[in-house]
């Protein structure tokens, strides 16, 4: 399994050609500020005590407080924490965010413990990393397996602690020490779909920026005769002929989770088809994309799998990865494409939803392939961006109505695409080193303006 903090490093040593950084920056930018692991203790409804290795990793603060999800599963461990972190930095400074990059995890199996013990966990985690989190210092949210009411629970802890040694979250409601809250305790509204929906938004200015992007101009410029390409190698042999449109484009989402159902649900709405959907259980494929999302989840929730939804063809997750359609969104974990499948992919668009999906080596065939691979960096910052939101209303006291949360996310993440865009088309580089230019230009200039 490939380590995905290496899978990082070797994509930002893919950026650094690019920038002329001096040992010491690079050293900076390659190795955390903070790592923090405590064990996390509880009482189980058993009456016997249970110790969860917990972390936390502040990786890169120039731009702002760090930001970045905790993630309960059973495979959390601290290389996987610092990967999430980094990509967290690279992914606020493309988002425009005053942020830096934080990430924390339980390795935990979440499925084993009961509500209350989920709680207790939660809470756990709050108190133990009380002094290394604050609206100024840290702000976590969620991420897998970890949700509104996880952030409830560990926002209700932080404010208890910060009560009792009066001038912790100087400065801000310590409300704003967490987002991804539910609506009704801080929350913002939008939030729980903004990682779906700002994916959906980045597929719709690939598209309208390019109408040709997929199988043509973008892919072939050479072919097309076109002359405003995005890099990205060979056209793919069995490539679609013409422009794509919603309306004739198909999809494949890996994971049906928070980012994976929402996704679907929004870009079914927006006409694309989504002809195959799965998760940990397995997967399952319906050709005509007439089912409604919404069943498929209540299904989901009845069953535990989307597999067996009534209707669809079972498949499995590999059936899934290398199904016939225009777009794959891996919206599940990290190291789901890789060097052994990543040649029989078919989608000729990757819309990284999930972290670090996509090994390096894989990477390197999807190119060569003339796969357009939207980085996660970019695809999935909607969730980061209306966590700001949250935090900007958490601050001020004030808030924001839905359609204004909405028009805003678009507005920035388009607007980060559209400055991805032009490095790619500048440098002739990939979406994803066009990111990662991008984001190390405005890191390394608040590092050199404050000195440090
Ligand atoms: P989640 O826990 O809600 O859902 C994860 C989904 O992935 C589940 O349906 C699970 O069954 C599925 N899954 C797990 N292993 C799988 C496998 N091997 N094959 C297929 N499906 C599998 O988590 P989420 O919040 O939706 O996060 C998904 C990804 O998106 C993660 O990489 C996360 O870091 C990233 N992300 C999440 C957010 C957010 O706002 N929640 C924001 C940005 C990025």
């Amino acid at each position: 399994m490939m380590n995905p903090f290496k899978n990082a490093l070797s994509q930002l040593s893919e950026a650094l050609k690019y920038l002329d950084l001096d040992q010491e920056t690079v050293e900076q930018l390659t190795s955390p500020e903070l790592v923090t692991k405590k064990e996390l203790k509880i009482k189980l409804d058993n009456g016997k005590t249970a110790s969860f290795p917990a972390f936390r990793v502040l990786f890169n603060s120039a731009l702002g407080p760090g930001k970045g999800g905790i993630r309960f599963h059973s495979q959390v461990n601290l290389d996987e924490v610092k990967a999430l972190s980094f990509w967290m930095a690279i992914k606020c400074a493309v988002a425009d965010l005053p942020y830096g990059g934080a990430k924390g995890g339980v390795r935990v199996e979440v499925k084993e413990l009961t509500n209350s013990e989920i709680e207790k966990l939660s809470r756990a985690y709050a108190r133990l990393f009380a002094p290394h989190i604050g609206p100024w210092t840290d702000v976590p949210a969620p991420d897998v397996n970890t949700n509104a009411q996880i952030m409830a629970w560990m926002a209700d802890e932080y404010v208890k602690q910060s009560a009792k040694s009066k001038g912790r979250g100087v400065g801000g409601s310590p409300w704003a020490t967490f987002t991804g809250k539910p609506v009704g305790l801080w929350g913002s509204l939008g939030r729980e779909e903004a990682t779906g929906r700002g994916g959906l938004y980045v597929l719709q200015a690939l598209i309208e920026t390019s109408p040709q992007a997929v199988g043509h101009a973008f892919l072939a410029p050479k072919r097309s005769g076109l002359d405003d390409p995005a890099p990205g190698g060979e056209r793919r042999k069995d490539a679609r002929k013409g422009s794509l449109r919603p309306e004739n484009a198909t999809v494949a989402v890996q994971g049906f989770g928070n980012v994976g159902y929402h996704f679907a649900r929004l870009a079914q709405s927006a006409g694309f088809k989504i002809v195959a959907v799965s998760d940990s259980g397995g997967g399952a494929k319906m050709e005509n994309g007439k089912w409604k999302m919404e069943e498929v989840l209540k299904y989901k929730r009845k069953t535990g799998s989307v597999v067996g939804f009534p209707g669809s063809e079972l498949i499995t997750n590999h059936q899934l990865l290398v199904a016939k359609c225009d777009i794959l969104a891996p919206s599940a974990l990290e190291n789901m494409i890789t060097e052994e499948n990543a040649s029989q992919i078919k989608a000729e668009i990757i819309l990284e939803l999930a972290n670090g999906p996509t090994t390096s080596g894989a990477d390197k065939i999807l190119a060569k392939n003339g796969v357009i691979v939207v980085p996660d960096v970019l695809a999935n910052s909607g969730g980061v961006t209306v966590s700001y939101f949250e935090w900007v209303q958490n601050l001020s006291g004030y808030r924001w109505k839905l359609d204004r949360v909405n028009q805003e996310l678009k507005d920035q993440i388009t607007g980060a695409f559209a400055g991805v865009w032009q490095i790619a088309k500048e440098k002739k580089v990939s979406l994803r080193t066009a990111a990662y230019i991008l984001a190390l230009g405005k890191i390394t200039q608040a590092m050199k303006l404050r000195g440090v």
